[in-house]
């Protein structure tokens, strides 16, 4: 009996308003892209119910005998992102650990910068600082690779001049940037001193340090978003690695799938920039839809659609019909992708863990 074609599949796991991306490489490994946690909908808040989707998520990966993670990428250090991620990973290995340098100086990812800095000096585990070009994952006998596109150095500087006027004034911002990858982490401790005097003004846009994934595997291209902003977008637009391929086929590096940054109802990849990154006919995937945080809006996923790419949705906000603004979600999107770019979505997985309770 032939042995099946290797794929790529993506699962989108239904943690709420958040974002939780669970890989399975052609070569059968499984990475982890995020687990955050939370709701901003009161409903959903309680304890018990919000936990038990890491609980989920960690009975299908003992279901798996999955205890090795092959990577595991933090896209950026907010907790919509990150707060499940310590819960999962105490009880695993995984061999590489991939976000921003400095990125988990942040409070609230005391415990898991503490796992991660042990796995690290025990050797267990590989650090890898994300910044564009970045290849943190391979497996060249299935032509499978995962590139971080972003963030660029314009976003890292654009963060640390937007921290420094933050924290010391207009002038501040005049202080010199000279390596922004290395002051990303001070900057961001700096700052967490100041939580003691929360002020909105002192609000760290930490969308800035969004990862951009892009999963290369034969001929098809997934571009996983995260929280990346307008600015990163417009800027990663006017890279070579879109603008040369563009004229050459072989290298062409627009995906057939995108993760849509879920806060992208006014900040976020722009309609119009759409084309340069998807290639027609191109599938959207959103962590959530209507949520809280108000993204993607309506306009976003009808643009989307308007423009002929279809949306698929995942979240338990907008199962409440009273706070859904955007359209009906499935609780967890699972993705196959061919190596021949072919790309099938199953939205309604057959024996996924988690039951989503609607909320009446
Ligand atoms: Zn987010
Ligand atoms: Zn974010």
């Amino acid at each position: 009996m032939a042995s099946p074609r290797p794929t790529f599949e993506l699962y989108l796991w239904p943690a709420g308003d958040c974002d939780c991306l669970l890989l399975k490489t052609p070569g059968g490994r499984w990475g982890l892209i995020d687990c955050g946690l939370s709701s901003l909908n009161p409903k959903l808040r309680e304890q018990e119910r919000v936990w038990a989707m890491v609980e989920d998520l960690k009975t299908f990966l003992a279901q798996q005998n999955i205890t090795r993670l092959a990577f595991v990428q933090l896209s950026h250090p907010e907790l919509d992102h990150a707060k499940g991620m310590y819960q999962v990973l105490k009880e695993m290995e995984f061999e590489v650990f991939c976000t921003v340098s400095g990125a988990l100086n942040r409070n609230s990812l005391t415990k898991l910068k503490e796992l991660v800095e042990d796995r690290v000096a025990e050797g267990r585990t590989r650090f890898l600082g994300a910044t564009r070009g970045l290849s943190f994952w391979q497996e060249p006998e299935h032509q499978f690779e995962l590139v971080a596109l972003g963030p660029g150095q314009r976003d890292l500087t654009a963060f640390v001049v937007s921290l420094q006027r933050k924290l010391y004034g207009p002038n501040g911002g005049a202080m010199p940037v000279a390596d922004p990858v290395k002051q990303v982490g001070p900057i961001i401790e700096e700052t967490e001193l100041h939580t003691a005097k929360p002020s909105e003004t002192l609000k760290p846009s930490y969308n800035r340090l969004s990862i951009i994934t892009l999963a290369l595997f034969g001929e098809a291209r997934i571009l996983l978003g995260a929280d990346a902003l307008t600015f990163s977008w417009c800027d990663l637009a006017k890279s070579p690695n879109f603008s040369v391929s563009a004229s050459a086929n072989q290298s062409d590096l627009r995906a057939q799938v995108i993760k849509l940054p879920h806060h992208g109802a006014t900040d976020g990849l722009p309609l119009e920039l759409a084309p340069v990154f998807l290639q027609e006919k191109a599938e959207a995937l959103v962590s959530s839809s209507g949520h809280g945080f108000a993204s993607p809006s309506a306009e976003v996923l009808d643009g989307f659609t308007a423009r002929g790419y279809p949306v698929y949705c995942t979240g338990r906000s907008a199962w409440c019909p009273e706070l859904a603004v955007g359209r009906a979600c499935t609780g967890l999107n699972q993705v196959i992708v061919a190596s021949d770019g072919r790309v099938t979505i199953d939205s309604e997985k057959q024996g996924r863990m988690t039951h989503p309770g609607k909320c009446r």
